[in-house]
C-alpha cells in the first residue's frame, strides 16, 4: 500500500493547531483530521468512547494502540467515502501522531512531507486561550486548570520529542501571531517546498 502524503500540524495545547488545519483543509486537494475529533466524534458509551473520557478527563493521552487503531478505521472510512482521495489529495493532520511510539506505529502509513511546529513559549497565553475554549466549545477538558496544567505537561513530556524524530523537515511558526499569518508562513512553506508528489489543481 502507498503511504499517504501527509503533513504534520504540532503545537501545544492552545497554538491553534485546529484553526489552522480546519483552513488548510478547506484549500483544494488537501483533507485535514484532526485526531481530537475522531475521538470526541465517538459514541460514549461504548468502550472505547469511555476510555477517551477517562484519559482525556486526566489531560493524558489515550493508549497509542487503541489512538492508531482508531485514526486508522477513521482514514478508512474517509477514503471510502471519498472525501478522502489519497491518490490526488494530501493529508493535513493535527493531533497525531502525539508521541514517538505513535510516530513509529504510523510509519508505514504516513509519508510525512513537511512538519510544522506551532511553537508558543508563553504558556499564560495557551492557557487563556484554552479558558476561552473551554466556554465557546464546551470541552470539559479545557474547563479545569489542573487538566489544563496537565494537558501542557503531556506535551512537553511525550510530544516534543517526535520534534526531534522529524528533524530536518521541521519548520518552526510563531503561533503568537495573527491566525492569517501563522496560515501565510505554512502555505508559504508547502509551496516552497512543493515536489512532483503533490497535484495543486483543483
Ligand atoms: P489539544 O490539542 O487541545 O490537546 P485535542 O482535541 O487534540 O486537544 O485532544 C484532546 C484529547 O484527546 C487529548 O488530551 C487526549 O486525551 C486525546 N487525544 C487526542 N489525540 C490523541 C492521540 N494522538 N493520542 C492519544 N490521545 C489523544
Amino acid at each position: 500500500m502507498n503511504r499517504y502524503v501527509t503533513y504534520l500540524i504540532m503545537g501545544p495545547p492552545g497554538s491553534g493547531k485546529g484553526t489552522q488545519g480546519k483552513a488548510l483543509g478547506s484549500i483544494p486537494r488537501f483533507f485535514h483530521c484532526a485526531c481530537g475529533d475522531v475521538f470526541r466524534a465517538l459514541d460514549t458509551r461504548t468502550p472505547l468512547g469511555q476510555k477517551f473520557i477517562e484519559y482525556s478527563s486526566r489531560g493524558e493521552l489515550v493508549p497509542d494502540d487503541l489512538t492508531v487503531e482508531l485514526w486508522h478505521q477513521s482514514i478508512d472510512g474517509q477514503v471510502v467515502g471519498t472525501r478522502f482521495k489519497p491518490d490526488i489529495d494530501a493529508l493535513v493532520l493535527d493531533g497525531i501522531p502525539r508521541n514517538l511510539n505513535q510516530a513509529i506505529l504510523m510509519r508505514d502509513l504516513i509519508e510525512v512531507k513537511q512538519v510544522f511546529h506551532l511553537s508558543c513559549a508563553d504558556r499564560g497565553e495557551l492557557v487563556r486561550r484554552l479558558r476561552k475554549r473551554a466556554l465557546k466549545d464546551n470541552r470539559l477538558d479545557d474547563a479545569s486548570e489542573t487538566v489544563i496544567q496537565q494537558r501542557l505537561k503531556t506535551y512537553e513530556d511525550e510530544t516534543q520529542p517526535v520534534l526531534k524524530y522529524f528533524d530536518g523537515i521541521v519548520t518552526s511558526i510563531d503561533a503568537m501571531q495573527p491566525p492569517i499569518k501563522v496560515m501565510h508562513d505554512i502555505v508559504e512553506a508547502i509551496w516552497s517546498k512543493r515536489d512532483g508528489s503533490l497535484s495543486f489543481s483543483a
